[in-house]
């Protein structure tokens, strides 16, 4: 199987649940585990969370999802324009966060490592973040 969809949605919180979804409901055609989608929809949540609420600050902006199946092989980016992260290997320590007076914990990105087979993340301060993650599918 190769596909490949491109989505652009606007930085609101309400937009999480419906990436995750819609990304959920792509990936869904390789006829993935219950396991392995609900490991998809997480990763792709916190993902999408950060650039809303670290990115944009809740501020307007776009969140660019490209997603591309190759095989049993998917890969997930997410993009955003935002203010990037100084410090990518501290920002992905666990329980590291920039906000440790709201309710964050710091467990995005380990998150988002163990949920998804490989994560990267490359950010340039004041221009913007983009995170890739792959995972394999298990043979159907
Ligand atoms: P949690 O995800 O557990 O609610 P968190 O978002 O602080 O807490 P991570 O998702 O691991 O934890 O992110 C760690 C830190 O990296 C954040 O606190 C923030 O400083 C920075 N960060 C993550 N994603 C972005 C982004 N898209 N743009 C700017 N900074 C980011
Ligand atoms: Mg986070």
């Amino acid at each position: 199987m190769d596909n490949e969809m491109k989505l652009e949605i606007k930085s609101k919180s309400c937009n999480e649940a419906f990436a995750r979804i819609a990304v959920a409901a792509f990936v869904s055609q390789l006829d993935p585990t219950l396991e392995e989608i609900a490991d998809v929809k997480t990763a792709v949540s916190e993902a999408v969370t950060n650039s809303i609420i670290h990115g944009y600050e809740n501020q307007d902006g776009f969140i660019h999802i490209h997603c591309i199946l190759s095989g049993r092989d998917i890969e997930i980016e997410v993009i955003d324009y935002g203010k990037g992260i100084e410090n990518v290997e501290m920002a992905k320590q666990p329980l590291f966060t920039s906000c440790p007076n709201s309710d964050r914990s710091g467990m995005g990105f380990t998150i988002m490592e163990n949920f998804m087979d490989e994560m990267k993340v490359e950010s340039i301060l004041g221009m913007g973040t983009k995170v890739l993650m792959k995972k394999t599918l298990k043979e159907g």
